[in-house]
């Protein structure tokens, strides 16, 4: 017994000994061997694009990219996130000097494009209405492409953008952003038979409330693909309008739903508006009815009709002289049933809704000019 234990013990030095020698061998060895690089592997949905030797110029180059798509976004929005559609790896590992690129190379590579952008040249006659045509582009989406181009001035030699480049990377950035905007006044019409049936008296002035509206965005490379409204509160109730308007009137303007001018669901005020997106703000000269295509669209009181065409913006139009100044305008309808120097009568129909130049949607835009200056419509209806 007392031998085997001796025999253990001597084993158990021996195991020891050589365990240190290995050891300091090991050390020796790694202290004649180069130390291994690192560097950083920017890898796309599982894909390796690059290897850089610095973590931070990536992450710089990430954000310098991502900033690009930030630049017509209102400084007041709050950024919810800023994300890559693809999935993004930077993982650090051990490389030979051979493997890596230059920062130059990582960024062309960061910065390319799947499809470039496709441009239509102007030539002499061309209008954004024709490109969008050719284009098979929505028009609203081509002003929308060529921000700092004016619609009714294009010349020849101009690049008008159809096609948006579509990168390698896409950015998707989600924000919201709260605007203060009008709530349009209703009118009461109160039928008079103390009154003829032309005459019209406003009995209380209507005014315009304010509701604090808070939109969600989602942009794509710059460009919007969702815009809801999360929330709406109104802070300052309208005051309603109200007209006695004399009986013997064919033309029942009650409620919301029927404007005298058409039959349909307002859709947009009168007046200043901030651009959601951009924070900008932007003048819409008439009010906005949504209604079915060819819904019937009536002459706003006797008068004559001094245009009766095409615009590129208006789509069909007409336009209707009631004298004494006062002017008012129909965009974007799907016909004209009506001739320029028409006399016209209170309620006569001069055509119908539609959704022709710019616009998204069938709708009539509506505008009242009182001496070449554009007044709110509800006013006047
Ligand atoms: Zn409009």
């Amino acid at each position: 017994m007392k031998f085997i234990y001796k025999y253990d013990k001597l084993i158990i030095i021996s195991l020891t000994v050589t365990l240190g020698l290995l050891l300091s061998m090991t050390n020796v060895l790694n202290q004649l061997l180069p130390e291994p690089t690192i560097g950083y592997q920017f890898k796309v949905d599982g894909e390796v694009w690059f290897v850089l030797e610095s973590k931070d110029e990536i992450h710089r180059m990430l954000q310098v990219y991502k900033n690009k798509y930030m630049k017509n976004i209102d400084e007041n929005a709050q950024v919810r996130s800023i994300q890559f559609e693809q999935d993004i790896e930077i993982n650090e590992i051990e490389v030979k000097d051979e493997v890596f690129v230059s920062v130059k190379e990582a960024e062309a590579m960061i910065n390319e494009n799947e499809d470039e952008a496709v441009y239509h040249t102007v030539v002499p006659g061309d209008s954004f209405w024709m490109i969008a045509k050719e284009s098979e582009v929505p028009l609203a989406k081509l002003i929308e492409y060529n921000p700092d181009m004016n619609p009714e001035r294009i010349w020849p030699g101009n690049k008008i953008m159809f096609k948006p480049a579509d990168p390698k990377l896409d950015i998707i950035v989600q924000f919201q952003n709260t605007m203060i905007e009008p709530v349009e006044f209703l009118t009461e019409y109160i039928q008079d038979n103390s009154l003829y049936a032309s005459q019209r008296v406003t009995t209380k002035n209507g005014v315009e409330g304010e509701k604090r509206v808070t939109y969600d965005i989602t942009m794509k490379n710059g460009y919007p693909t969702a815009i809801e409204v999360l929330n709406e509160e109104v802070l300052v109730e309208p005051v309603t309008r109200v007209v006695r308007v004399g009986t013997k009137r064919t033309l029942t303007r009650t409620s919301t739903t029927n404007f005298g001018v058409v039959s349909g669901r307002f859709t947009s005020p009168f007046g200043y508006r901030k651009d959601p997106i951009s924070g900008l703000r932007k003048f819409h000269d008439g009010i906005d009815i949504a209604a079915p295509r060819g819904t019937p669209v009536y002459a706003y009181t006797n008068g004559k009709v001094v245009t009766a065409g095409w615009g590129n913006m208006t789509g069909n139009y007409v336009v209707i002289d009631h004298g004494g100044g006062l002017r008012s305008k129909y965009y974007h309808l799907s016909s004209i049933s009506v001739k320029v120097g028409q006399i016209v009568k209170v309620g006569e129909k001069i055509g119908g809704v539609g959704t022709t130049g710019y616009s998204t949607g069938n709708h009539l835009h509506f505008t009242i000019t009182k001496n070449g200056v554009a007044v709110n419509p509800l006013l006047y209806l």
